[in-house]
């Protein structure tokens, strides 16, 4: 066995470190040959969106630097997955097939497929865990029952705790003959005409060096007040390391185990500790509902939002893409998406709850927009949240409590820095009139060199009115299920 090479599958688990398939891979002693397969057929209606790609592109060649510094180059290819492997498999008579467990439904189906196709020809497939803090089958209520909630699922979890990280290979034995790998340059994942990655090139760097290096700063700079903090857009008070998590650059359960140190040996970080903590178990509380639901993506968790009149309206959503709805925290949050491919938690709650409650449009239509749109697109945390926003998921907040965009805007953009800077025509209003620029006075718009409906639209819907059509259109499929 040690002179047949292992294949070590890498997907969304793009890192050396605390990667328990290349370390396993790596002990046996056998040559190793790491792989990423471009399976768009396997991926369906989950291929990955616009920013995305442009985020995988980057990724890629980090993880290429890594794995040749460990002796071992990747090795890409592009195809249905099955094929790709038996490919390998009558080339280079591999023995074995090493990979981090997905939870997606169609990486879960990819994952079947190889072992049906290898496990009986004296291949062996092998499964780790990687990607999650804990595998979603080993945390249960006392009962064994699937925990649809979120605060005795993080009790359960932090009782637990993570699984233990793993070092990363010291050395990996290439085979003895190189294998062919496609040209990265030529899956196109990066845009061209028009290419709109200008704004995402000075913010991100893809990869584990610019993963490592973020956490470092995040937890130097901002864990003490992150508590505090993280609710403000304006300010620079989160970890924005969602993309690196949702491509594996670096590990959650190392970041849990560091943050749980500090929490409990830094009386100055503990408040922040704490809360970080309980974000990275959101993040696993939507893979643990997706790895239980996997209708998730497309269907509402609750049944009775199968019948709730959603409406069909074009015009509305192109202005709430564009960051055209005149609500400027909608706009600022909309144009931020577009131009970094990322955009605050608190931003996301409100234009979420603008597209599904004030405009009563499908919460698939935001998911879809922002699967394309952002470079952390992942189907559990992009579907759960978009559920929760709209009142249809687990444990999703009261129907009623329906965002008002300017009392949020005032209370987390409270100079309207934020604003200021998505939304470039507003700027000299003051900090008064800038969350609602319809109410401003005409002498402070003219000052301000704003005219509504020229250079910034008008509102494209009245918020009192719509709220109550929403809550309306609530109370009908309340009473149709009852
Ligand atoms: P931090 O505040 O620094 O949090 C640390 C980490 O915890 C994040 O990187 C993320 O991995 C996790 N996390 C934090 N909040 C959440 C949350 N509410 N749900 C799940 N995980 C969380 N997150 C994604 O990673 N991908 C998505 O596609 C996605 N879509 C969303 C759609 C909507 C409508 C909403 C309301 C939220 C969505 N989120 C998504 C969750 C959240 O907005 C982002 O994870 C967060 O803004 C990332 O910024 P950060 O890394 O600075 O977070």
């Amino acid at each position: 066995m040690a002179d047949r090479p292992i294949v070590v599958l890498f997907h969304r688990d793009l890192r050396t470190e605390d990667n328990p398939a290349l370390l396993s891979a790596s002990e046996t002693g056998a040559p190793v040959i790491p792989l990423y397969i471009e399976d768009n057929e396997a991926a369906g209606d989950w291929v990955i969106g616009g920013a995305s790609r442009w985020w995988l592109h980057h990724s890629l060649v980090a993880l290429q630097k890594s794995l040749e510094a460990l002796g071992s180059p990747l090795v890409l290819r592009a195809g249905t997955s099955v094929d790709v492997l038996k490919d390998l498999a009558s080339s280079h008579d591999i023995a074995a097939i090493y990979m981090s467990r997905g939870y997606e439904p169609w990486v879960r189906s990819r994952e079947e497929k190889v072992h049906e196709a290898f496990a009986s020809n004296g291949v062996e497939v092998k499964r780790f865990q990687a990607r999650l803090l804990l595998d979603p089958d080993h945390i249960r209520t006392k009962t064994g029952a699937i925990y649809k909630v979120y605060t005795p699922f993080w009790r359960a979890l932090s009782a637990k705790g993570a699984r233990p990280p793993v070092a990363a290979p010291e050395h990996l034995k290439a085979p003895d003959t190189a294998i062919e790998s496609d040209r990265l340059e030529n899956w196109n994942l990066l845009p061209t005409k028009p290419d709109w990655s200008g704004g995402f090139t000075p913010l991100w760097q893809p990869g584990s060096p610019g993963a490592a290096q973020r956490f470092e700063t995040f937890l130097d700079d901002h864990l003490h007040n992150y508590d505090e903090l993280r609710n403000r857009p304006d300010l620079p008070g989160t970890s924005r390391l969602s993309p690196h998590f949702q491509f594996g650059e670096i590990s959650p359960a190392a970041c849990f185990e560091t943050v749980s140190r500090i929490h409990a040996d830094d009386k100055k970080r503990a408040t922040g500790a704490e809360t970080f903590l309980k974000e990275l178990v959101w993040r696993e509380f939507s893979y643990h509902l997706l790895y239980h639901f996997p209708h998730l993506p497309v269907a509402p968790f609750k049944e009775q939002f199968n019948d709730f009149p959603w409406r069909e309206d074009e015009g509305s959503l192109k202005a709430w893409q564009r960051g055209q709805t005149g609500y400027p925290i909608v706009d600022a949050g909309m144009r931020e998406l577009y131009a970094t491919g990322w955009m605050h938690n608190r931003v996301r709650m409100i234009v979420g709850s603008f597209l599904t409650k004030n405009l009563l449009l499908p919460w698939q239509l935001g998911e879809a927009w922002f699967w394309d749109c952002l470079v952390d697109a992942d189907l559990a945390s992009n579907s759960a949240s978009w559920q929760w926003v709209s009142g249809s998921g687990a444990d999703a907040a009261p129907y009623f409590r329906i965002f008002n965009p300017v009392s949020q805007s005032e209370r987390y953009d409270p100079d309207g820095d934020y604003i200021r800077r998505w939304v470039p025509e507003l700027a000299a209003l003051s900090k008064k009139d800038i969350h609602a620029p319809w109410e401003a006075p005409q002498l402070a718009l003219r000052q301000a060199g704003v005219e509504l409906g020229v250079g910034y639209p008008q509102p494209i819907v009245d918020h009192k009115k719509t709220r109550q059509r929403a809550l309306d259109a609530y109370e009908e499929i309340k009473l149709k299920a009852s």
